[in-house]
């Protein structure tokens, strides 16, 4: 393994994989859902020690003189964490950039992956706000790839999977102007018998259609099996008590005793924006929330949100992802939606992730999201649900911490059935690359690879991981089964 401090290092090392016909990887945050940073046999690329962030006010891309007007924008190291990025970027510079949810993810794996954060829907995937990045291509050759220059490569690498066609070492990103607030609102409604459950989807449809496909909502709501429906949805550009407002007609509807649904008051948190990701504030104002890392001498901006701990060292049983098109929110269209979410939750939890389809989007996050190589189905989806389920860290041969193949297989069963259950009311259905199903039948086109004529990246042309660019992802809540209750 190489620990890469600068692109002459990372030059260096693809020029000896090269020569040695070496198996080449790249390690950033090491979050891949495919394990794609991971490689037998291989000589590995960590970049952790590149983390460099420098905020710019007036950016313009090399060799775009005179032809791209300055933007605000941060170039970071490719081996930078969002959580140091926000940090330098929000909480200190008092500016947004489009990265992820999760803190420990790494800014270059995210961008190349397309990358969403809980406000895309105002603000597009990360990498639409991609302006630069350096990169080593598998000739060893630093080189700068934007709109101007290598204008070819600098598309790829917004979407196009991390590692497909060269090293990047720092990538510049437009910075947009922070809004006044960002808040939260979460709740858990249980309903009391199948027919009331289904009942929920529907008002829940309905209110999503009224109100959620719009730049002011991102984040997750999960139906379960246990006839409840979770809500845990965040919002930029608007306070507290208008966002208290927008939901009060779902609120009122649960509260008619007639629905057979109950819930205990919703909880809505609004905060500065600027203090959304300022480790200081939310440890005062809200303790528990993050972690910090407790090795000695480790930075105070180490901090990752507590809830993403049982994610480490997950052992992931299944994974899907599907773009659920706007269109399903249609008077016409919306039983076919609700019969799928009921009929999914037979068998395992349904998320729905709204931050991740961008109806509803402003058209410059739109326009800058189209012109990269992600599965247009994004533009016009209004979330991403995502199906999965995963247990503890497992080992196999590790004597009491082996997987549980039995169980596994039976869950990854379920969890196909559901997945397959929404997918048949969607028209070739597409899925986000970093978060989708590594056995993906028909990956071409769901990662949207085949739909465009460029640098399709199969795994036989990857330059640097010749594994296959087909992903897995994460969901943030609990399966539940009266029938077969989970123990993780
Ligand atoms: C807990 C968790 C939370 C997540 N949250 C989100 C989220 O909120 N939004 C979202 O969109 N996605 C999310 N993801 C998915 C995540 O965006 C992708 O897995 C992403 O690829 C991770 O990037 P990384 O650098 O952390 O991972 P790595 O595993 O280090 O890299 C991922 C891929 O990119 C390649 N790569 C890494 N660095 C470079 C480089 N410098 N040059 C070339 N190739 C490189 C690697 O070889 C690998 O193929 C999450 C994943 C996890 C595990």
């Amino acid at each position: 393994m190489v620990a890469a401090a600068n692109a002459k290092d990372v030059a260096r090392t693809v020029d000896f994989a090269r020569e040695h016909r070496l198996r080449l990887v790249v390690k950033g945050g090491g979050h891949s859902y495919q394990g794609t940073s991971n490689a037998a046999d291989s000589l590995l690329i960590w970049t952790r020690s590149m983390r460099d962030i420098t905020l710019h006010d007036a950016f313009v891309p090399a060799g775009c003189e005179g032809r791209l007007k300055p933007e605000p924008a941060v170039t970071v190291g490719a081996g930078a964490l969002w959580g140091h990025v926000y940090d330098a970027v929000t909480t200190r510079g008092g500016r947004y950039v489009q990265g992820g949810g999760c803190l420990t993810v790494g800014v270059a794996g995210l961008v190349q992956g397309g990358g969403f954060g809980n406000f895309s829907k105002k603000f597009g995937t990360a990498a639409a706000s991609l302006l630069q990045a350096e990169v080593v291509t598998a000739d060893g050759v630093v080189r700068i790839a934007n709109a101007c220059s290598h204008p070819d490569l600098f598309w790829g690498l917004k979407g196009g999977g991390g590692g497909s066609l060269g090293v990047v070492t720092s990538l510049t990103l437009r910075t947009h102007e922070l809004p006044d607030q960002f808040g939260v609102i979460r709740a858990t409604v249980t309903a009391s018998s199948d027919a009331a459950f289904k009942a929920l989807i529907g008002e829940f449809i309905a209110f999503s259609a009224d109100h959620l496909v719009s730049e002011h909502w991102g984040e997750t709501v999960a139906f379960h099996g246990d006839n409840t429906l979770t809500i845990s949805m965040l919002f930029q550009g608007m306070n507290r008590d208008a966002a208290a407002r927008a939901w009060q007609p779902f609120f009122d509807w649960i509260a008619d005793t007639a629905h057979g649904c109950t819930t205990a008051p919703p909880q809505v948190l609004g905060v500065p924006a600027r203090h959304f990701w300022d480790a200081g504030f939310i440890m005062q104002h809200a303790p528990g929330a993050l972690k910090a890392d407790d090795r000695p001498g480790a930075s105070t901006a180490n901090v990752f949100w507590a809830d993403n701990v049982g994610e480490a060292g997950q052992y992931l049983y299944g994974y899907t992802s599907t773009w659920l098109p706007v269109a399903l929110l249609t008077q016409a269209q919306r039983g076919r939606l609700i019969d799928a979410l009921f009929g999914g939750t037979r068998q395992w939890t349904v998320s729905l992730h709204f931050n991740k389809g961008l109806a509803g989007a402003p058209a410059d996050a739109l326009n800058a999201t189209r012109d990269t190589p992600m599965n247009p189905a994004v533009l016009d989806a209004f979330a991403l649900a995502i199906i999965s389920g995963e247990g503890a860290p497992a080992f196999p041969g590790m004597s009491g911490h082996e997987p549980d193949e039995a169980k596994g297989r039976r869950y990854a069963t379920r969890i196909a059935q559901a997945s397959q259950t929404l997918r048949t009311i969607v028209h070739g259905p597409g899925t986000y690359l970093s978060e989708s199903n590594f056995f993906e039948a028909d990956w071409q086109h769901a990662n949207g690879l085949a739909a465009r004529s460029c640098f399709p990246p199969s795994p036989g042309t990857s330059v640097l991981s010749p594994s296959s660019k087909r992903s897995a992802r994460r969901q943030k809540t609990e399966p539940r089964f009266p029938a077969e209750p989970l123990n993780h």
